[in-house]
């Protein structure tokens, strides 16, 4: 047969037409460059579904995000810096998602080593937003999210280091979760801040997402922050009578504010939950504690991509808002920097992580908009502080370690917004369970 990679459009065309090749042909053709192995692993679980030993994903698809590595698939991380990098191993959740017979369908568009809202940072071009194509799907799990919401897989992987899972999710109009820090192992996660990032699941029901962490959630010996056996509790928890609903005062689009408030009030009354109105005094360091961090943590995970064994050199190839967090990164990590900025910021994660705590004592949930505005157009210019305020609600959970949901709350013209929840630490369970009745409510 004729190699279709190298035929063109119009001279397929005519294939077609003679009658040399068939539709189904060209489309198989695609599938195997998606992922060659996806339809031979779903004949073999489809076997395994017939002789009834099947595991608790058999024949779902699911769409992985281009920096969790995938054994013979291109985890490029959306950079030019990794374009034909294959991976040769797993990460520990494809192994446990093989384990349980999912089958991955293909690798998704991301922001440039997760550096991003917004989706627009990718080496390969931006994802487009299936509501509204000519606006962002958010960032940076851009290409995940759209997977899920435009039904291209069943499910979907992300990360998020300060919100990429729940800022696209929130956009795309589905559900998002960044796991409690330590939930899910990073082993195989292509770092961006390493004290930040989890991987979670993006699916269409907040059940289905849980499916997923149940499945990937667990103690890992290749990461030793997993080390805890909080995934059992999780696994099993309901939820809590009379919940009690902190309600943050916050800086966002009023349209935005208003949509998630009456609805929280709405659950309240069917829930019979106590809600107040909080003030979180930190909550406007969030953005300015986060992002040093971050500079410096990646700096550092960086410095294995100088050409020598992983694609190119990444200073010579990366967008601006990688090049950026390297260079501050580099900066701020100077010995005669050391306590103006990195360790300033260590104080105010400290900070943020008390306060949530504290107000955890008192609540079981917090709840706000996932994201403080409506999503802009593809390649309309922000600023840096423009795209950075992006990140003002999410970035708290990630600091202080804490589980977080963003659920689909409402349209505003027609575009989604989502609405965050966020419980204490190791919460997962309760969370889902509580995402969950707010999810038949709405
Ligand atoms: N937008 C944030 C950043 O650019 C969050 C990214 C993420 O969670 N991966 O750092």
């Amino acid at each position: 047969m004729v190699n279709l990679a190298k035929v063109s459009a119009v001279e397929k065309l005519k294939l077609l037409q003679a009658g040399e090749l068939t539709a189904e042909e060209n489309i198989e053709f695609f599938l195997q460059q998606i992922n060659p192995n996806a339809l031979e692993q779903a004949k073999a679980i489809d076997r395994k579904l017939r002789e009834g030993k099947a595991g608790k994903l058999a024949g779902l698809a699911i769409a992985v995000k281009a920096n969790i590595n995938v054994r013979g698939l291109n985890a490029n991380c959306a950079s030019l810096t990794l374009k034909d990098y294959i991976s040769p191993y797993d990460a520990s959740v494809i192994e446990a998602i093989r384990r349980e017979d999912g089958i991955v369908i293909g690798i998704t568009n991301m922001d440039e080593f997760a550096c991003g809202s917004s989706g627009e940072t990718s080496a390969f071009g931006p994802t487009k937003n299936p509501h509204r194509h000519e606006l962002i799907p958010g960032g940076s799990s851009s290409g995940s999210a759209v997977a899920v919401a435009a039904c291209l897989s069943d499910l979907a992987l992300g990360s998020d280091t300060g919100g990429s899972i729940r800022n696209p999710a929130s956009h795309c109009g589905v559900v998002g979760v960044k796991p409690s820090y330590g939930m899910v192992s990073r082993y195989g996660l292509i770092d961006l801040s390493m004290s930040l990032d989890q991987i979670g699941p993006i699916a269409r029901h907040v059940d289905d997402a849980r499916l997923l962490f149940d499945v990937i959630a667990g103690k890992d010996e290749r990461d030793a922050t997993t080390l805890h056996d909080k995934h059992d509790e999780a696994r099993k928890a309901r939820l809590a009578k009379r919940p009690k609903i902190a309600l943050p005062v916050v800086q966002a689009d009023e349209k935005i504010i208003t949509a998630v408030q009456e609805n929280v009030y709405r659950i309240a009354q069917e829930v019979e939950a106590e809600i107040s109105e909080i003030k979180i005094d930190h909550i406007d360091l969030a953005v300015q504690t986060y992002y040093p961090l971050v500079y410096v943590e990646f700096f550092s995970a960086t410095r294995r991509f100088d050409g020598r064994r992983y694609g190119e050199r990444i200073e010579e190839v990366a967008g601006p808002e990688v090049l950026r967090r390297i260079l501050g990164g580099s900066e701020i990590s100077k010995a005669e920097y050391a306590g103006r900025y990195y360790r300033r910021a260590l104080a105010a994660r400290a900070l943020i992580r008390q306060e949530l705590d504290k107000i955890f004592e008192k609540f079981d949930f917090i709840i706000m908009p996932t994201v403080p505005r409506l999503p802009h157009k593809i390649g309309q210019a922000l600023s840096v502080e423009e795209m950075y305020a992006y990140d003002s609600l999410t970035v708290l959970a990630n600091l202080a370690e804490l589980p977080a949901i963003s659920i689909p709350v409402a349209k505003i013209n027609g575009i989604p917004v989502g609405m965050q929840i966020l419980a204490s630490r190791y919460g997962d369970g309760r969370l889902f369970a509580f995402a969950k009745r707010c999810e038949e409510i709405l």
